[in-house]
């Protein structure tokens, strides 16, 4: 394995043990808490599965550097526990950051509850604008951190401008890299310091786990991991094994989800019954032209707006066959939510409208079916009475 390796090569075999477990092709799962002392010398290389070190944790951490091309990474039990481990090793009381301003929901409540319980603070900024970030900055501040492609309505931010501002400023950059995935953005790259991951969504792909994992420098990913095991929150070798097996295909499926979600836009951007159609795919969209110089795919996400109100758009939902009217996303199989009503309830309805999240809004996550039978589907449901 060199880094000279394609990713779909590096997915497969970046990370594997060299001299393979008892000849195993594939990586047996360590059901052990604890392992026999071998001397170590620190607190955290004792082999102990809540200090994220047994074989499993290992071949996961490595592959998800090779991915995104950075020194380490760490796993975590789930996306909110890398974020939260990452923002707790980071900031201390008295600190202060900045933020894209619609963030993944729970990352928006941990902000603005319990770091700000902790003497943390934070300023929303909007990021796809570099105009008055500036203004924003304090002796200490600390970090700047946004997303890739936001949710729900699917824009990609000005990632470079986010990079430089925090080169030239001296804080750090953390991007939540999960929309993306490395086989369409690898934020380490572009000059992040920090690329963040619900390995929930599209690392393992199959919607039976929740994991998280954090990609950065070796010194970055010490402190973080440290921070992790004292706070509790490692990934369990069961989960590890599925995570495992899930990412093998990472390359596969993001490349159907891209071109499904792609094709199922522009079905919908010309049907008369859709009013609106968020997708960076889509030349009209207006974040296309950024999309298309940053990212070398635009994701599985489409979210849009049915002709009518919130009734329609609920009969709409109901009329679907294939899509399971479920939040969350990345999986192999098709979902549909209405945002106001999951992921997005946790916002007031004028903060909604006031971020351009209607109630009507459906989003869809989409999978690897055939794309006929989903364009049909969503075609038949929107005939239907
Ligand atoms: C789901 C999600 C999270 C939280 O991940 P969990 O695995 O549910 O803890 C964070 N960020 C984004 C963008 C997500 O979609």
């Amino acid at each position: 394995m060199t880094e000279k390796h394609k990713i779909e090569t590096k997915l497969i075999h970046a990370g594997e043990p060299k001299e393979k477990y008892g000849g195993a092709v594939n990586m047996p799962i360590f059901q052990s808490s604890t392992f026999e002392d071998t001397g170590q010398g620190d607190y955290h290389e004792i082999k102990y599965i809540r200090l994220n070190n047994t074989p499993n944790h290992i071949v996961l951490h490595e592959k998800l550097a090779a991915l995104e091309n950075a020194e380490d990474a760490l796993v975590s039990a789930s996306g909110m526990a890398a974020i939260s481990a990452s923002l707790l090793t980071l900031l201390k009381s008295g600190d202060h950051f900045l933020a894209h301003k619609s963030l993944y929901g729970g990352t928006n409540t941990f902000i603005t509850n319990d770091l700000r319980d902790l003497g943390i603070e934070c300023d929303f900024i909007d990021a796809s604008d570099s105009q008055g970030w500036e203004e924003k900055l304090r002796p200490e501040t600390k970090l700047i951190y946004v997303e890739t492609i936001t949710n729900p309505l699917l824009n990609v931010l000005d990632l470079n401008a986010v990079v430089s501002f925090a080169k030239k400023h001296h804080i750090l950059s953390l991007i939540d890299n999960t929309f993306a995935t490395p086989i369409n953005y690898r934020p380490i790259e572009h000059g992040f310091d920090l690329s963040l991951h619900s390995a929930t969504k599209y690392l393992n792909g199959h919607t039976d786990i929740v994991a998280g994992a954090v990609i950065g420098s070796k010194d970055l990913i010490t402190k973080i991991k440290y921070k992790l095991n004292h706070l509790g929150g490692s990934l369990n070798p069961n989960a590890c094994f599925l995570m495992h097996r899930g990412m093998k295909t990472l390359a596969l499926r993001m490349e159907r989800q891209n071109d499904n979600s792609r094709e199922i836009a522009k079905f919908l951007e010309i049907h008369p019954k859709i009013r609106k159609v968020n997708h960076p795919g889509l030349e009209s969209n207006s974040s296309h032209i950024r999309a298309s110089t940053l990212l070398d795919g635009f994701g599985g996400m489409v979210s849009f707006e049915v002709d009518g109100d919130v009734q329609e758009a609920d009969k709409f939902i109901s009329n679907l066959t294939l899509f399971i009217n479920a939040p969350s996303l990345g999986g192999v199989e098709s979902l549909v939510t209405r945002p106001a009503l999951t992921s997005h309830s946790g916002m007031s309805k004028e903060d909604r409208e006031a971020s351009g999240i209607k109630n009507e809004l459906i989003r869809m996550s989409i999978g690897i079916e055939a794309v006929e039978d989903l364009i049909a589907d969503i075609y038949n449901a929107l005939e239907t009475k």
